[in-house]
């Protein structure tokens, strides 16, 4: 790849980003926002962060996942606590019933949320499987008649798409995870064109399709670019990317990969590379963001609120604080309807002109 001057790099992403041009950004225009500097980091998050506010503002629109059963899958995904042979230490639990369910979803859209997201662990479901989805999909809607759903029950086999498009389903997640290349060094139990299948089946039967990836799985940038425009061919709605969270127990054990400037590099190639489409903060930001979190907003225009699905986040209220203080709006929350951090004024009673050692 040839050397590229950062500002004709970023004008012409911005340029592109700002007409979300089908085709739009290269692949050697995204492996360039990758190889990036980290003295760059800010030029770059503020070439994205227009493109982002070209589509969707200043809004973040809050997604609540609702783990319906946890662990015991007989699938290898080597990066996931619930895998066969998991040694994670997660919460195993069977179905929840749709009270269980519904009581779990009121917390998340108390809190904001706009989507619920049921999520199940598994090959994929039964027909028995999708009756009882449908029953709790029942439940949600008819306490919150106004919240989106999104179901994410793995592989989709003919006409389950369409029964729950019928019971009032929204949304399907299926996530490509990483590139057709490296898939198989991700998992042994199934291949990238199955994901694939799923994605179109649900939009086939017109559910809104959300797909994703997880970095920080030892892949390559090119991976990492690849898996992006895979996802651009599928015509997502909404793009989830998570952070490798490496959970001991697990074949990624250990992999620590990520630091905060490059979750950001790779969260603003996602922009360039989908101007247009809700890129959504999830597992690992985090750990990986760190104290950099907020600036990932100028990125994404979405994110799980609170916990993961085996992992816990920070506190709901930290997210609404950090969408505030950000300077962004919680989607459907109106303005003013979050109330101003203030934390106490702490009086110093330790170090210097104490007998109680100094903070540092
Ligand atoms: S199919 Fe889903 S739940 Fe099962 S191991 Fe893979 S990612 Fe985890």
């Amino acid at each position: 790849m040839e050397t590229v001057d950062l500002t004709d790099l970023l004008s012409t992403l911005v340029d592109k980003g700002l007409q979300a041009e089908p085709g739009g950004v290269t692949r050697d225009e995204a492996l360039a926002v990758l190889a990036t500097s980290d003295d760059d980091l800010l030029d770059v998050v503020a070439a994205a962060g227009r493109v982002r506010r070209r589509w969707f503002g200043r809004r973040v629109k809050l997604n609540y996942l609702v783990n319906l059963k946890s662990g015991l899958c007989p699938e290898d995904c080597f990066y996931c606590s619930q895998r066969l042979g998991s040694e994670a230490g997660v919460l195993k639990y069977t179905w929840l019933s749709p009270e269980q369910a519904t009581a779990a979803a009121d917390a998340g859209v108390t809190g904001g949320a706009r989507r619920v997201c049921l999520v199940a662990s598994g090959r994929g479901p039964t027909d028995r499987d999708v009756d009882r989805v449908c029953r709790t999909v029942d439940a949600i809607k008819d306490r919150h008649p106004q919240v989106e759903v999104c179901a994410c029950l793995g592989f989709l086999a003919d006409g389950q798409a369409e029964r729950l498009r019928d019971a009032g389903v929204h949304a399907y997640n299926h996530n490509l995870n990483t590139s057709e290349a490296t898939y198989a060094d991700i998992c042994t139990t199934h291949e990238f064109a199955d994901r694939v299948d799923t994605v179109q089946r649900a939009q086939g039967a017109g559910l809104s399709a959300c797909s994703g990836l997880i970095a920080g799985m030892g892949e390559s940038d090119e991976d990492l670019v690849d898996v992006v425009l895979a996802l651009r061919g599928l015509d997502p709605d909404s793009v989830p990317v998570n952070l490798l969270l490496p959970f001991d127990g697990t074949p990624l054990a250990g992999t620590w990969e990520l630091t905060p400037q490059r979750a950001l590099r790779i969260l603003a190639m996602v922009r360039f590379v989908c101007p247009d489409v809700e890129v959504r903060l999830a597992a690992g930001r985090e750990v990986h963001l760190r104290s950099l979190q907020p600036l990932a907003l100028h990125l994404a225009n979405s994110l799980f609120l609170g916990d993961y699905l085996t992992s816990e986040g920070q506190a709901g209220q930290a997210d609404l604080e950090m969408i505030a203080d950000a300077g962004f709006v919680v989607e459907g929350a109106g303005t003013g309807t979050l109330p101003a951090h203030r934390a106490d004024v702490a009086v110093r009673r330790r170090g210097a002109g104490t007998d109680l050692p100094p903070n540092a």
